[in-house]
């Protein structure tokens, strides 16, 4: 990847950025009820395909780099990627990541979750509350004047306090009419280090952290990424605009009030089966 400087965005690009990620949203909560004992994968990437035709955006990833699903779906210890098959079939107590995009008139929104089907052990429970509320403390950090490291430290130290790792492999982006753009944002890094961030920036943030050591090796579908020590891996992502007040979240419903997003992806808890 090039090292570019990133592509501000004007309020109109922000507008339709904006759709997209309220669609993705809206998926990404679909997605999350279908997430049951006794589902498959690849029943949830077709309801996603239907649902991308309903709402006219098309998928941002099927056939991104030859992907072959509208969705990344990894379960337990994989940590990004999966491929979604009718052959994997999710079962109580397995923590299911959808990793998710669209594009709308060009322009393309990504967000991530981790959900647990059923009832789950206390450390995946505990996986999801930590990475859920590192990637948070992460968008706190995206404010102008603030530089690009603050924000990869703030999940870090959030991450490690909690006794988990941050996985070091794969990193957020920038992002607008491409699905990654400059900047690359790593999960961790030195505070005041990075470039300035500038309102008008829009900034994938998505935290992979593992309950055991950060390390990660590739399957030989050549895309699904599992933890190396096979423990539990979760993921969380959001499209984030700067803006001059600060972070503005575009992956989330309309009329979310300002300090209400952490309670918001609570929300897509699915009930028990
Ligand atoms: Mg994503
Ligand atoms: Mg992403």
């Amino acid at each position: 990847m090039s090292r570019g400087s990133p592509q501000l965005k004007s309020s109109a690009d922000l507008t339709v950025m904006r759709r997209a990620g309220r669609i993705v949203w809206e998926i990404l909560q679909e997605m999350a009820a279908a997430a049951r004992p006794g589902s498959t994968t690849g029943q949830i990437d077709r309801l996603a395909e239907r649902l991308i035709a309903e709402k006219g955006a098309e998928p941002a990833f099927k056939g991104y780099r030859g992907f072959p699903g509208c969705v990344c779906i990894s379960l337990n210890d994989e940590v990004v990627h999966g491929i979604p098959s009718d052959k994997r079939v999710i079962r109580e107590g397995d923590l299911v990541s959808l990793d998710f995009g669209v594009v709308v008139d060009g322009f393309f929104a990504d967000s991530a979750l981790t959900v647990p089907v059923g009832v789950v052990s206390e450390e995946a429970r505990r996986l999801i509350d930590v990475t859920r509320a590192s990637m948070h403390a992460g968008i706190a950090a995206m404010r102008p004047g603030n530089r690009l490291h603050d924000i990869g430290h703030a999940v870090q130290q959030y991450v490690e306090g909690h006794g988990f790792s941050v996985v070091r492999d794969f990193v957020g982006h920038g992002i607008g009419r491409q699905l990654h753009e400059e900047p690359q944002l790593p999960n961790y890094g030195q505070p005041g280090t990075g470039l300035r961030l500038k309102a008008g920036m829009v900034l994938a943030i998505e935290p992979m952290v593992n309950a055991g050591t950060p390390e990660v090796e590739i399957l030989s579908d050549g895309w699904t990424a599992v933890t190396l020590d096979r423990r539990l891996s979760a993921h969380f992502e959001h499209t984030v605009a700067i803006g001059e007040g600060g972070p503005d979240i575009l992956t989330l419903p309309e009329g979310v009030p300002a300090g209400r997003e952490g309670q918001l992806d609570l929300a897509v808890i699915p009930k028990t089966a």
